[in-house]
């Protein structure tokens, strides 16, 4: 079940995180795994973790928010049979203190960098007789976390991508889910925490682990076993839906 044989994946953001836990879980089912990522030693770390246990990975710097480094990139890679559109940034702000270029900032990788992937990959999927899209979006674009204006909205707009990719290319063999997560502990939360609480980092941890109603952080490990299932042929009755991975936040 769940394998991912002969299938070229690229994961975005996956030098850290949830989508170094999705790479590494694709490796060892089998796919081919291109990891496209800003930070290049990251990529590289992946990478050799995936290589150490015989599995296929290759990183490739390059900024989603960058159409052309985009294009570039995936048609080097050439084939591509899944596109985790994973990388992410985020922001503390409400409408009426979150600047113009933070804002910029946010929509420029959120948005327009799932926007680039979709451009450039599409294509080649296309050409490949279909494939799969997975977008990683938040519980933010759902509630509405306090204090998250740019960073929810983005990630709101991750909901209407996947669905309007998902009936667009409905009849052409490529289908398009989305996940949202709530907090779940990766470099991301502890980079978020030290910047904004620093001396209070286990005390502000606990708070946003007993935030969640199942009482704890999600692990990336969690995330990549769902995006797994979303991205394998045993899946391939599901598109257009948005898929929560919350502790209970959304529902409970
Ligand atoms: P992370 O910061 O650990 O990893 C994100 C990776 O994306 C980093 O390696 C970073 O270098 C890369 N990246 C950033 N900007 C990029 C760009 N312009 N081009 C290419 N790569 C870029 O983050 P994470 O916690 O693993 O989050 C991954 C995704 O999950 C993000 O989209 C985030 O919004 C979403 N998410 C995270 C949480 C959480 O609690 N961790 C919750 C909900 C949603």
């Amino acid at each position: 079940m769940f394998k991912l044989t002969n299938k070229s994946a690229i994961i975005t953001g996956g030098g850290s995180g949830i989508g170094k836990a999705m790479a590494v879980l694709f490796a060892k089912q089998g796919a081919e795994v291109h990891i496209i990522e800003l930070n290049s030693d990251a990529a590289a770390e992946t990478v050799n973790e995936i290589t150490a246990f015989g599995g296929k990975a290759f990183g490739h710097a390059c900024d989603v928010s960058k159409q052309a480094q985009v294009v570039e990139t995936m048609n080097k890679i050439g084939k591509i049979d899944i596109l985790v559109n994973n990388a992410g940034i985020a922001h503390i702000g409400r409408a009426d203190n979150t600047s113009e270029a933070d804002f910029d900032r946010i929509y420029n990788v959120n948005i327009k960098g799932v926007y680039n992937c979709l451009f450039a990959a599409i294509p080649l999927m296309k050409a490949n007789n279909g494939g799969v899209i997975l977008n990683t979006a938040s519980i933010a674009a759902s509630v509405g976390i306090v204090d998250r204006f740019a960073y929810s909205t983005s990630k709101g707009a991750i909901h209407a991508m996947t669905l309007s990719v998902a009936r667009d290319y409905l009849h052409e063999g490529i289908r398009c889910n989305s996940i949202s997560p709530a907090r779940v502990h990766t470099p991301f939360v502890d980079g978020f925490i030290a910047k904004n609480y620093a001396g209070k980092e286990a005390e502000i941890f606990e708070k946003l682990s007993k935030s969640q109603p199942i009482g704890r952080m999600g692990q990336p490990e969690e995330v990549a076993a769902l995006a797994l299932y979303l991205c394998s042929d045993e899946a391939g009755f599901i598109t257009g839906t948005d898929y929560p991975i919350d502790g209970g936040f959304i529902t409970l």
